[in-house]
């Protein structure tokens, strides 16, 4: 008896131990300085709660943990070893989803559970709701990051009465389920197709630029889903990681809808890029550069800034871009790198990018601190961006963009934009921006364009 309350007490411990170490480890990923160590922090912390759970909770033979953790183990050393950096968002997107599997699994296991109270059945219901939305909700957007499926809103007519109808299904499913929870209930089987059907409603219509705002919420259903999983196993800990993961990733959607100058609302039923069209025409002429003029420009320029974007991240540019700084700096130029919140396909992609190759903190500056110091910069160097930079998002009230804030890379005095083509960015609009009169076109592989200057200034 006393043994077993020890225990009782060591493992109630070590979860509070571990909660500790989510929320400081949480606080640490605030800043790009310690967000190293709180990535560690959090690790240790979930190490912890993991051995507290498996002594605990666990009532399954030894053998068959081993087997699952093996295999799982494995599985995810190939993905984190195999995936390029490039593909980072895509796996994060698949790995949310799986998130939102595991809750569904285990809701479902749960109404095997014979005492079902009414609160019991009400967070198996949350669970293999937000579940299998997290689930198929994810991998749409899986799809969208990764290409195989159009970056642009699907949208067709009487789309939100068909999700409102769907809502109310899924709330008729749940009553009629909670009359008579049993693992064979066809409700049950209703409930579960219709959450995963929901899923995918609610996520093909955002496309284009918006879909960061629905990256950082499904992070954040998926939170919430594994909050309602962790009070149908009475799992304490769970309950806690499952709420930091939703409130932070409230947290992100809010800071992601700021970014883009739009309401959560007007993002989920708007559908970016369906509703407008531009009709305005582009003017000017496209005026390429040479790297080796390029070069000249900047060995006599003395504020430059730096804006990465996707592209960067394709053509792996970052260690040569550090480098191209450095030569920049030695030259007696000061060099800013200029950070939109969207810039690339993830949150703070561009900062883990540039700590990668090692770019100084502080000379990363937020989009809002850059645009004022814009027309001071006599060259600005556009990474692979494009949606981050166009300046239709100010002046085309017709253009999808209107009204996201963008950098204001117009206002330099000259503007070179590193691409392999006029393309447009994952967005799909034209960028007027490639045909200003103070815009150069440095054609090419980033990497190979800036191998190139860095390869002069050595000269
Ligand atoms: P972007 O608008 O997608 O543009 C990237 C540009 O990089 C493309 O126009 C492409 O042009 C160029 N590029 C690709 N490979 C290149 C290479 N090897 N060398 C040189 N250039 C290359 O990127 P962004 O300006 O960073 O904007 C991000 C977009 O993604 C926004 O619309 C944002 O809303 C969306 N998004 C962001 C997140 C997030 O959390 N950050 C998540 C989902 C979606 P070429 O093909 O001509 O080279």
């Amino acid at each position: 008896m006393t043994e077993s309350l020890d225990l009782k007490l060591i493992i109630n411990l070590a979860y509070i131990v571990a909660a500790v170490l989510f929320v400081f480890g949480l606080k640490m990923l605030g800043s790009p300085a310690t967000a190293r160590k709180g990535n560690l922090l959090s690790s240790v912390g979930m190490l912890i709660a993991i051995v507290a759970a498996l002594i605990s909770e666990i009532k399954l033979p030894w053998e068959n943990i081993l087997i699952g953790l093996i295999i799982g183990s494995l599985i995810g050393a190939t993905a984190a070893r195999k995936v390029e950096m490039t593909g980072m968002p895509e796996l994060v997107a698949l790995f949310n989803g799986f998130g939102g599997a595991s809750s569904l699994l285990v809701g479902l296991v749960a109404v095997y559970n014979p005492v079902n109270t009414t609160f019991i059945n009400i967070t198996i219901i949350l669970s293999i709701l937000i579940g299998g939305v997290t689930l198929t909700g994810s991998l749409i957007a899986y799809g969208k990051l990764s290409e195989r499926m159009p970056s642009k809103a699907i949208q067709f007519s009487g789309q939100q009465i068909f999700n409102a109808v769907l809502v109310l299904a899924i709330i008729g499913s749940a009553i009629m389920f909670c009359q008579a929870p049993d693992i064979h209930s066809v409700w049950l089987k209703v409930l579960i197709g219709l959450s995963l059907l929901f899923g995918i409603m609610i996520t093909i219509p955002i496309g284009g630029a918006d879909m960061p705002v629905v990256i950082a919420l499904l992070n954040s259903y998926s939170g919430i889903a594994a909050c309602a999983a962790g009070f149908v196993l009475h799992n304490n800990l769970l309950i806690v990681a499952g709420s930091l993961v939703g409130a932070s990733g409230l947290i992100l959607t809010n800071i992601m809808c700021k970014a883009m100058n739009r309401s959560l609302n007007n993002v989920l039923f708007s559908g970016f890029g369906a509703a407008k069209v531009s009709s305005a025409k582009i003017e000017g002429e496209v005026k390429p550069i040479t790297a080796d003029d390029a070069y000249l420009v900047l060995e006599a320029a003395q504020n430059v800034c730096i804006v990465p974007g996707y592209g960067m991240a394709v053509a792996q540019a970052q260690h040569v871009v550090r480098e191209l700084s450095d030569h920049l700096e030695a030259n007696g130029c000061e060099v800013k790198f200029a950070i939109h919140p969207v810039a690339g396909r993830m949150p703070g992609h561009m900062n883990v990018l540039l700590a990668e190759a090692n770019v100084p903190y502080d000379q990363l500056v937020e989009m809002e601190n850059i645009n004022p110091q814009m027309s001071n910069m006599d060259v600005v160097i556009v990474i692979g961006a494009n949606d981050v930079v166009n300046p239709a998002a100010n002046e085309d009230e017709g253009s999808p963009l209107y009204g996201m804030p963008v950098i204001n890379v117009t206002e330099a005095r000259t503007v070179f934009v590193l691409k392999r083509s006029m393309g447009s960015g994952f967005s799909g609009v034209d960028n007027p921006l490639f045909f200003g009169d103070n815009t150069r076109m440095l054609f090419g592989d980033a990497k190979a364009s800036i191998s190139h200057i860095v390869g002069e200034f050595k000269d």
